[in-house]
């Protein structure tokens, strides 16, 4: 296993410092190795990539390409599948606009109550747009997907089914290859809400079984303005781009143009190849580590901070399920998460409090804002006694 006090050693933002950063769910920090391969970039292959016939700008490029090939390895895929975007949102926008308008009225979108907003504010949009009808599986206390009857559900309209790999509330892991299934059994197209999967999951296109996949650079110690779309080549080749404009077109004539081959026909304009470089300096560093050992640390780590705050009273815990990652979402008996946040802060402890860009869910759990704590790498049982001794405190205040 590895020592995330010697990780910490590699992030600049815990030098002399005694931040403890519990806010990982909405973003990560960043080691020196990912702030380097940006400035080098910047210092000494600046140029655009793809059109530059001189060295710098087949240098760029070169660099930009070979992050798009980490990235594949990454996830299993293959290079040409994945399309670069500037996050998660805009993966899923590219979507709801590209896939989104070949629906129509009857048609069924299907997600689910612990959406994160860009999952489901672009369906809406399409729905509004097409006439088609949007659709939730609710979820049961336990904070997991309700599949006692599917067939309500995956129905022959149902076209599309975008769900969340991993809650960014609950920490709930969905079981991706059997919701892949019922979509398939039905003829929808199954997308993939990675943002809390790839960053913190081993992933494997092709064992998920999904036909998309976004996910966000930020969250996997990678720099902001930089996301990833994966999809199936035969389904990427069919759909129409997203975006016109530079980079994404064949020909051009006045009247019409046609597509470049995929992935850049969905990559129009200059792309965020800085940003992307800094995306393969932090693949190179997760994979250092390992997946599967980042998996295990967190789930470990959940489990010691649950046990300590289970023992607290005056503490509810949203969600229990079996499959989980290291998130918790939690309210203190007569203490509003803001004032929380803030006393928190003056311990120099850094956590989410809000509606966690998930209204619909916070709705079904009776709350109008929660406290969270998400872990990643460099948090360890340390920083979980000092959130807990801190909020013993506070406690004590109220
Ligand atoms: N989905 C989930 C589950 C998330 O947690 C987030 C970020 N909090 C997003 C989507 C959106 O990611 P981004 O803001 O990087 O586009």
């Amino acid at each position: 296993m590895f020592s995330p006090s010697k990780i910490k050693k590699d992030f600049p933002i815990f030098t002399d410092s005694n931040l403890v950063y519990l806010d990982n769910a909405a973003t990560s920090q960043k080691p020196q190795a990912v702030l380097d391969a940006v400035d080098s970039l910047y210092k000494e292959a600046n140029a655009n990539v793809h059109r530059a016939l001189y060295s710098l700008g087949s240098e760029a490029t070169e660099r930009f390409e070979n992050s798009r090939k980490k990235v594949a390895n990454f996830i299993n895929a293959n290079s040409k599948e994945i399309i670069f975007t500037s996050g998660t949102t805009e993966s899923i926008n590219l979507l709801a606009r590209s896939l989104g308008n070949t629906l129509k009225s009857g048609d069924e979108i299907l997600i689910s109550e612990m959406e994160h907003h860009s999952n489901i504010v672009p369906w809406q949009l399409a729905a509004k747009r097409t006439g088609a009808t949007l659709r939730y599986l609710s979820i049961k206390k336990t904070g997991e997907l309700d599949l006692s009857e599917p067939e309500k559900y995956f129905t022959k309209k149902t076209k599309i089914v975008s769900l969340t790999h991993m809650s960014n509330v609950l920490g709930t892991i969905n079981p991706i290859k059997g919701l892949a299934k019922l979509a398939h059994n039905v003829g929808a197209i199954f997308i993939v809400d990675g943002a809390q999967g790839a960053s913190h999951l081993p992933v494997n296109m092709k064992e998920l079984d999904c036909d998309f996949y976004a996910f966000s650079g930020h969250k996997m110690l990678g720099p902001t303005g930089i996301g990833v779309l994966w999809g199936k080549t035969k389904l990427l080749e069919e759909m129409e781009p997203f975006m016109g404009g530079g980079e994404m077109i064949n020909t051009v004539s006045m009247e019409s143009s046609t597509w470049n081959d995929i992935p850049y026909k969905f990559e129009a304009g200059t792309p965020n190849f800085a940003q992307a470089v800094g995306l393969g300096a932090a693949i190179d560093y997760l994979e250092n580590i390992g997946m599967e050992a980042i998996e295990l640390h967190e789930k470990t780590l959940l489990n010691y901070a649950l046990n300590k705050m289970n023992h607290m009273d005056g503490i509810r815990i949203h969600g229990s399920a079996k499959d989980r990652g290291g998130v918790i979402s939690f309210n203190v008996d007569g203490i509003h998460p803001h004032d929380l946040a803030q006393f928190l802060n003056e311990d120099n402890i850094a956590i989410r409090v809000g509606h966690h860009c998930a209204q619909p869910l916070l709705k079904t759990l009776g709350e109008s804002a929660t406290a969270r704590l998400s872990f990643y790498i460099y948090n360890d049982e340390n920083d979980v006694d000092k959130f807990c001794d801190s909020l013993k405190t506070i406690m004590g205040y109220f």
